[in-house]
């Protein structure tokens, strides 16, 4: 069998892929648009086209075809099935697997957070931790409860939506239809649009923050805004699951002390009959989804201890596409 798998995290605009050894050395990264503006089935296309290439380049570089490959898609996923539930996004809906590789490989898809969450779990900031929360912050807020050792995705892969969970009753409407939602006061991006109404101007989200720091009234209350609902988000997930760590990532997690410092006060406060779980940032960053795939690739070739001893140290092997 050969000794590599393709990997590819497909994001709303655009995917990342690459070729994985499995001793964990990342020989060939590449990135192109996703195509969704086209429709579902050009994205499906786009997709299925950036398998193929990526395993022909790898059949060139390393003298065999893929052992396997993992995909990584964002939506609603059922990993039971290997099926893209749906995109609201991308528009697509009960896409097997199957349809975005040549035929002959075999595929495994997975949820882009908990894929994500599953290479925190196997060589990142949760590594050998069976119980932990994974929450990657950015234009939206979607968790991957680990679970055992696993990424848990509910019933029907609607697991993790704490992005959604209602922390102030009676709040600002969200793009979902609920209101007072997390995500509408402590996404990266709705941290900087909550700026940029109060006051008119448009600055990056860790702008705010660094105002917010310096004293200035306006970014200092929507960074008080932003962290009160992150942190009430956090105690609710700490009561029912009981996670020995919290792992942030993503755009808000940048802003480093000013986010982790008032959180874990905050977090601290609410729970008063329990410790509160430590916060630690991602170790990962944006190459999570993509190594997480590399491991779906690795458990669907019959391998699925590939990835335990890999060490951090393989971030350093990624070449800039
Ligand atoms: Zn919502």
């Amino acid at each position: 069998m050969s000794d590599y798998v393709v990997a590819v995290d497909v994001g709303g605009t655009s995917m990342k892929g690459g070729l994985v050894t499995s001793a964990g050395t990342i020989p060939l990264t590449d990135r192109r648009p996703t195509g969704r503006a086209e429709g579902p089935a050009h994205a499906i296309g786009e997709i299925r086209s950036f398998v193929t290439d990526l395993a022909a380049r790898g059949t060139t570089l390393l003298g065999a075809a893929p052992a396997a490959v993992g995909i990584a898609v964002p939506g609603l996923v059922d990993e039971t099935t290997a099926t893209a539930v749906y995109s609201a996004n991308i528009g697509w809906r009960d896409v097997p697997a199957a349809a975005f590789v040549p035929d002959g490989l075999p595929a495994l898809l997975g949820h882009d957070v908990r894929t994500g969450g599953l290479a925190e779990a196997v060589l990142g900031a949760g590594r050998g931790i069976p119980d932990f929360l994974f929450l990657p912050i950015g234009t939206g807020i979607a968790g991957a409860a680990i679970l055992r050792g696993a990424p848990y995705g509910g019933a029907s892969g609607w697991g993790g939506e704490i992005g959604h969970i209602p922390v102030f009753p009676g709040g600002e409407p969200c793009a979902c239809g609920q209101t007072g939602c997390l995500e509408t006061y402590a996404s990266a991006a709705s941290v900087a649009r909550r700026y940029t109404a109060r006051t008119g101007r448009t600055i990056p989200t860790e702008d705010v923050a660094a105002l917010a720091a310096s004293g200035d009234p306006v970014a200092a209350q929507v960074w008080t805004e932003a962290v009160e609902a992150l942190s009430l988000a956090l105690a609710t997930y700490t009561l029912l699951l009981d996670p020995t760590l919290i792992v942030l990532g993503g755009g808000l997690a940048e802003a480093g002390p000013l986010l982790f410092t008032p959180l874990a006060a905050r977090l601290t406060a609410h729970l008063t009959f329990r410790a509160a779980p430590p916060l630690h940032p991602a170790l990962l960053g944006t190459q999570a989804g993509m190594l997480g795939a590399a491991l779906l690739g690795w458990r669907t070739a019959g391998l699925p201890d590939v990835g335990l001893t890999w060490t951090a140290d393989v971030l350093k092997t990624i070449p800039v596409p």
